[in-house]
C-alpha cells in the first residue's frame, strides 16, 4: 500500500515526455493487468464462498457424489464469460470451468519456515488447476483442456464428444492426470447449475466424461458414478460398439457386471464377444418361437438370459397351442362387428376382436391354458 502511495505521489509530480510514450503505455498495461488479476481473485473468492455456503447449509445434496468429487467440488469455478449465450440448435455455445487447487491456494498452506522461492516451486508443482471448455463453435464440437503451461484441443465434427478417439484422450490424460481424479464432472456441475446458471449446458460434459478410458484404480462405486450404466462401462472398457458387448434384455447384478468388466479389462474381449453372440441367439430363439416375451421369466439369477429357461417357455408355448386347438381357441378372431364378442373357451371369457390378440398373449390366458391337459 505504501509503495503504491509513493508511486502515486511520484506520478503526480511527473510531466510526460513525448519520447516516453511507449514506456507509459507499457506501465499502463501492467496496471490494467494487475486490476484484471484482482478482479479474477475477487470473483474466484466469491464463487468459493458461495459454494462453501451452499455446502454448509445443506442446500447441495452431496450424497449423489463419491468421496473424491466431494473433496473437489469446492474447487470448481464456473467462468461467467463462458456462459452459453443462446441455446437454440446450431448456434455457437460453450461452457468454461476450472477445477483443482491453484498454486495461490497451496502456497499459503505450506510451512512458514520454507524459503519463499521453494514455496512457490512446490505450489507450482502441486498446482492441479485444470481449465475445461466444451462447446460448439458453429462448425464442430470441441473440448479444450488447459493449465498454465499447456493447451490441448479436441474436436469432433459430427457432434458427440463421447465418440472422440481414444488416442487423443490418452494424450489429454498424460498431460492432465488430474482428469482421473474427477470421477463424475457432470454430477458435480448438475448440483451447481441451479445456483450459478440454470441454462448451463452440461450435456457435452456428460458425454465427454462418461467415455474416458476406465481407470483401473477406480472403485466399483466410482466406475458406476462416472459411466452411469453397465452398458456404457462395457462399451468404454472394450472400445467396441454397444451391440458387440451388451444385450439390451440383460438386467445384470452388480457382481455379474463386475466379473464381466474384469474379464474384458484383462483382455478377454474375444471371449466376451462370443458370449454376447450366444446371448443374442437366445433372444432370437425366444422372439421367434414364443407369442409374447416376458424377459424377466428367462433371466437367470445373474441377470443374463438363460437358454434352459427359454426352452421351458418354448415347451410351454407348444403345450398351450395344443390346448388351444383342442378347445377350439383361435389366435385371430374373425368377427367384423367391433361390438360382437367371441368366447375364449379356455378362460370362459367374452372378448371383442380389438382385445382378442392381447388376451391370447396374456399371462393369465397362458397360465390357464398350461393347467389343461
Ligand atoms: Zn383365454
Amino acid at each position: 500500500m505504501k509503495t503504491l502511495d509513493k508511486v502515486e505521489k511520484l506520478l503526480a509530480r511527473y510531466t510526460p515526455q513525448q519520447s516516453e510514450q511507449d514506456k507509459i503505455y507499457a506501465l499502463a498495461k501492467i496496471l490494467h493487468d494487475m486490476n484484471d488479476r484482482l478482479e479474477a481473485v475477487k470473483w474466484d473468492e466469491a464463487q468459493a464462498n458461495q459454494i462453501a455456503a451452499l455446502v454448509a447449509d445443506g442446500t447441495l445434496d452431496l450424497s449423489t457424489l463419491v468421496e473424491r468429487d466431494r473433496t473437489l467440488l469446492p474447487t470448481i469455478r464456473i467462468h461467467t464469460h463462458g456462459k452459453p449465450k443462446t441455446m437454440f440448435y446450431g448456434s455457437a455455445r460453450s461452457l468454461k470451468i476450472s477445477i483443482g487447487w491453484p498454486a495461490e491456494k497451496i502456497k499459503p498452506a505450506l510451512p512458514y519456515w520454507l524459503d519463499e522461492n521453494l514455496k512457490q516451486d512446490l505450489a507450482d508443482f502441486a498446482d492441479t488447476r485444470l481449465q475445461i471448455t466444451v462447446g460448439y463453435n458453429g462448425f464442430e464440437h470441441f473440448a479444450n483442456f488447459s493449465n498454465r503451461n499447456t493447451v490441448i484441443k479436441l474436436e469432433h465434427p459430427t457432434g458427440n464428444l463421447g465418440d472422440l478417439d481414444m488416442e487423443a484422450r490418452k494424450k489429454v490424460l498424460d498431460v492432465f492426470p488430474v482428469v482421473n481424479d474427477i470421477v463424475d464432472l457432470r454430477g458435480m456441475l448438475t448440483l451447481l447449475k441451479p445456483h450459478f446458471d440454470h441454462r448451463m449446458d452440461v450435456w457435452h460434459i456428460g458425454h465427454l466424461w462418461s467415455s474416458w478410458p476406465v481407470p483401473e484404480e477406480f472403485t466399483w462405486e466410482e466406475k458406476i458414478r462416472r459411466y452411469a450404466t453397465h452398458e456404457q462401462l462395457l462399451k468404454v472398457a472394450s472400445g467396441l460398439p454397444t451391440a458387440d458387448v451388451y444385450v439390451w434384455n440383460w438386467r445384470l447384478t452388480d457382481d455379474a457386471a463386475k466379473e464381466l468388466l474384469e474379464d474384458v479389462m484383462q483382455g478377454g474381449i474375444a471371449k466376451h464377444k462370443a458370449f454376447v453372440k450366444r446371448q443374442f441367439k437366445i433372444v432370437k430363439r425366444y422372439q421367434a418361437e414364443c407369442r409374447s416375451h416376458h424377459w424377466e421369466k428367462v433371466r437367470d439369477e445373474n441377470g443374463f438370459l438363460s437358454m434352459a429357461l427359454v426352452k421351458k417357455m418354448i415347451s410351454d408355448e407348444r403345450h398351450l397351442v395344443k390346448m388351444e386347438k383342442k378347445h377350439g381357441v383361435k389366435r385371430r378372431l374373425e368377427i367384423c362387428d367391433p361390438d360382437v364378442k367371441g368366447e375364449c373357451k379356455i378362460c370362459k371369457k367374452h372378448i371383442t376382436q380389438i382385445h382378442w390378440q392381447k388376451h391370447i398373449n396374456s399371462r393369465t390366458h397362458m397360465q390357464k391354458g398350461l393347467k389343461l391337459s
